[in-house]
Formats: structure tokens, C-alpha cells, sequence
């Protein structure tokens, strides 16, 4: 047995959805991922060529077969890890998928934690920080374009313009240490306004970056979408429209809508949380009171707010309800078909029948465009960054900042703006994962499923 003391231990885990299935894939990773495989299948992984795939028994200690099937050996550095792996695809049933990774880890394996394959594959340089974000983004994602950010942020899309930004950070400060190292030359206002410009550039850059946060919030999150308006005018209507079936109680009777119900639609690819509210009107028993209070909430929460009004009906007083400038606000002038009232014809707002469904595919074209996705820009580019990314890219924008006061002509203050440029290396390096803070990987790898 070629033990190998120093290196990590080699973790194995089943990589597929627990469950009765086809297939099953167990998968090993880590110094030992051969020898271990040999004890299991009597010498055939190292016997394999590697990367293809052959048919092989899995065998328990008294040498009878527990499974068969096709084992590919991986070796480092050609691998998802970066390391030796090894993949078996065996029976997906539990009990025989259980047997075969007990023997695994019979055999000198280790049991893998959440993200231990993806978190290795970081370790060892085969992904940046955001491209192994990426892998959950995917693995999680419920539209069709929350899929393709997350391709993108696979294929290393953020990472590239983070080390481009980086980069150019770099250049100027050699040119701020230089004068550092040379303290009676000032720089001169030729150079000093030069390296504000490039600096300028590179906060733009980072802007363009900062501004795809909200998209990317949304991909991930959905978007809390709220419909409200008075009793009746077919709010939980709209909603089971959007929803392609019926899910909420529709009544005839005026105020039944009193709690909030929330349902989730992918709406052109953007995963949209919608929440309908109890009607919102002055007069009313003391549940609806709670239940505008409710709305209001709701309304002071939401990303998205639609507003619903019967526009065959005169307007009516609502209660005051407000909302900050930058919420995305739609008014659906429903009930088309019954006409309009002379109150709303000049009214601003989308005409809609929830009966018929005339003016639902202009609603949802609308909802894209407010939501920013409905530009050609967001289909080229598909970068959308997360929380994470945006504290840091934020922290290093403000270090920049600094850094350009500084080297304004006339100030040059070369060793502080130094030292905000590092800053701002610094917080660049994070969003890629050149640092070295355990925590903050426990944190990210943590959330990820076991055998990823
Ligand atoms: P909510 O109280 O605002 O949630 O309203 P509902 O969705 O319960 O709808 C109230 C009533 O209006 C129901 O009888 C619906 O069938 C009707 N309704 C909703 N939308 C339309 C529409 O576009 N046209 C017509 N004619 N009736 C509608």
C-alpha cells in the first residue's frame, strides 16, 4: 500500500440526487483515488486508461460483487479537482449505492462535505472564486437565464473583468511607487493626471460590473412582486393568469383576498415571486385593516409592484399608498373587455382582460422591459455579479476613489493613494478568491451539495 502521509485525504461521495434512479455516480477524489479504486474493483482502475470509461465489479471484503458498472479514472491534473479522481456509475438504487461508497470508504476514503470537489477544484487552480459560485448558481438555477448567467460566470466572465481591472491597477501603482522610492520628484501634473485616468477607467469598468447586481439578485432570488389595488378589480385574477392555473380563491364577494399568497412563474426566463395582497380600500372590517397594513408592507418590500384597477368602473378614493421612485411600478387597467369608464381613458397603463387574456403577452413584454432584461445588452452579455461580488467590487470603487483624489495634480500624495490602491487590489482579489480567509470559504462551499 503506497501511503502518502503528507497530502489531503482522498474524499469520496455519492455525486448523484439521493433516490431510486438509473444511475448512480460515486465519486473519489484526493492522493489515494486509484489505490482505493484497485482494493475495490481487484486492480481494474489502474489498469484503466485514464478518461475512459470501463466495465468493472465492485467487490465487498468477502470478494462476492455488491454492484457493477463503469468506472473512469481522472488523473491530476486532468481532472474537475485538479487531483487523482475517480468516477464509478453504478445501480441508482439506495441500498446497493450506500454499499458501494461504505466500501469505498472501507478502503481508505474519507466522507466528502458540502462542496469538497468544487472547494479542491479552487484549491488547486482549476476555477476562480466566482466560477465555483457559478457551479451552485447552476446547479440552482430555476429559468432559463439564471442558467445562462451562470454559464457565463462558469466560463469565468466576472473573473476576467476583475483581473483586467486588476490589473491595470497594478501598472499605475509601479508608477505611485516609483515616486515613492524617489521622494523629491514629485509627479509631475502630465503623469499624475494620466494615472487618474486610467484609474477612471478601470471605475467604470467596475460600474458596468456594480450595475448588473440587481440582475443578478433577481436571477437568483426572484423578483418580489406585488399586486395590489382595490377589492375586486381582479387582482388574484391577474395572478392565476400569470400562474397558467388556478391557485388563489377567486370570489365575486369584495375583500376575500385577505391574506397574502405567494407563487412563483418563470416569466420569460426571470423567476418572478408573485404576492397577491388583500384588496386595499378606505372602508372595511377590522381583518382588512390588517390586511392593508399587510399591503403596505409588502408594497415597502417589493422589487416589482403591480397595480391593478377596473377600468369599466369609475375611479375610486384609494387609501394613500406610496412607494419610493426607484420601485418598478406597472398600472394594469383590467376588465378591458367590459369597456372603459371615461375616468380612464386618458389613464396611463396597460389595458388587460384577465378574462380573456387579450393583453397579457404585452403585460409580460413590459415587465422584461422594466425589469431591464428586454435590451440586447443583457442577451450578449449575461454577467450578472451577487452579493458577495458587490461588497467587494463597491469596496474597491470607494478605494479608487480615494486613490484618484489623491493623485490629483497639485495634491500627489503618492504613498497615501498607494495604500487605497492596495486597498483596492485587495478587495479585486476577493471577488476571484486570492486571499486566504478559511472563513469565508467555509461560507461559500458550505451551501453546496455533498459529492459537488
Ligand atoms: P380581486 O378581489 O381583486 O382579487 O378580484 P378577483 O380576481 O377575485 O376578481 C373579481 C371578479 O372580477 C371575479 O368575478 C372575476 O371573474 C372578475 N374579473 C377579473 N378580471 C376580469 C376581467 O378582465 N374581465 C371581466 N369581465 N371580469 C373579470
Amino acid at each position: 500500500m503506497d501511503a502518502d502521509f503528507s497530502a489531503q485525504p482522498t474524499i469520496a461521495a455519492v455525486a448523484t440526487a439521493g433516490g431510486v434512479g438509473a444511475v448512480a455516480l460515486i465519486r473519489l477524489s484526493g492522493p489515494q483515488a486509484v489505490a482505493i479504486a484497485d482494493r475495490v474493483t481487484g486492480g481494474k482502475a489502474s489498469a484503466a486508461r485514464p478518461r475512459t470509461a470501463i466495465w468493472c465489479r465492485i467487490l465487498g471484503v468477502d470478494g462476492k460483487t455488491i454492484d457493477d458498472g463503469l468506472l473512469t479514472v481522472f488523473k491530476g491534473p486532468n481532472s474537475y479537482t485538479g487531483e487523482d479522481s475517480v468516477e464509478f456509475s453504478g445501480h441508482g438504487g439506495l441500498l446497493v449505492t450506500r454499499e458501494v461508497l461504505a466500501r469505498f470508504l472501507a478502503c481508505g476514503a474519507a466522507s466528502a462535505g458540502p462542496g469538497e470537489f468544487t472547494q479542491r477544484a479552487f484549491l488547486n487552480g482549476k476555477l476562480d472564486l466566482t466560477q465555483a459560485e457559478g457551479v451552485m448558481d447552476l446547479i440552482s438555477a430555476q429559468t432559463s437565464l439564471a442558467l445562462r448567467a451562470a454559464r457565463e460566470q462558469m466560463e469565468g466572465s466576472i473573473g476576467r473583468h476583475t483581473l483586467a481591472a486588476r490589473d491595470e491597477i497594478l501598472g499605475v501603482l509601479a508608477h505611485v511607487e516609483a515616486f515613492i522610492d524617489f521622494p523629491d520628484e514629485d509627479i509631475d501634473p502630465q503623469t499624475g493626471r494620466a494615472l487618474c485616468d486610467r484609474l477612471g477607467g478601470v471605475s467604470k469598468g467596475i460600474d458596468r460590473l456594480l450595475a448588473t447586481a440587481d440582475q443578478g439578485r433577481i436571477l437568483r432570488e426572484g423578483v418580489r412582486t406585488v399586486i395590489f389595488g382595490e377589492p375586486n378589480v381582479g387582482k388574484s385574477s391577474l395572478l392565476n393568469r400569470l400562474l397558467g392555473h388556478e391557485r388563489a380563491i377567486v370570489s365575486e364577494t369584495a375583500g376575500t383576498t385577505r391574506d397574502t399568497i405567494e407563487e412563483t412563474v418563470n416569466l420569460g426566463g426571470i423567476p418572478l415571486r408573485l404576492i397577491d395582497t388583500a384588496g386595499v380600500r378606505v372602508a372595511g372590517d377590522l381583518i382588512e385593516q390588517e390586511g392593508i397594513r399587510r399591503t403596505v408592507l409588502q408594497i415597502d418590500s417589493a422589487d416589482l409592484l403591480l397595480e391593478v384597477v377596473d377600468a369599466s368602473k369609475p375611479k375610486a378614493s384609494l387609501p394613500l399608498l406610496s412607494w419610493s421612485d426607484d420601485t418598478r411600478h406597472l398600472r394594469i387597467l383590467n376588465k378591458s373587455d367590459l369597456g372603459r369608464h371615461p375616468d380612464w381613458v386618458t389613464a396611463v397603463g396597460l389595458g388587460l382582460s384577465c378574462e380573456s387574456g387579450e393583453g397579457l403577452s404585452e403585460l409580460e413584454a413590459a415587465i422584461m422591459e422594466v425589469l431591464h432584461f428586454g435590451t440586447s445588452e443583457w442577451g450578449e452579455h449575461a454577467v450578472a455579479i451577487n452579493a458577495r461580488h458587490q461588497g467587494c467590487l463597491e469596496r474597491a470603487r470607494r478605494s479608487l476613489g480615494a486613490a484618484i483624489e489623491l493623485l490629483q495634480p497639485g495634491r500627489s500624495d503618492s504613498e497615501l493613494a498607494a495604500v487605497d490602491l492596495r486597498e483596492a487590489l485587495d478587495a479585486l482579489g476577493e471577488v476571484v478568491g486570492r486571499i486566504d480567509t478559511e472563513d469565508l470559504l467555509g461560507v461559500i462551499f458550505s451551501s453546496f451539495c455533498i459529492g459537488k
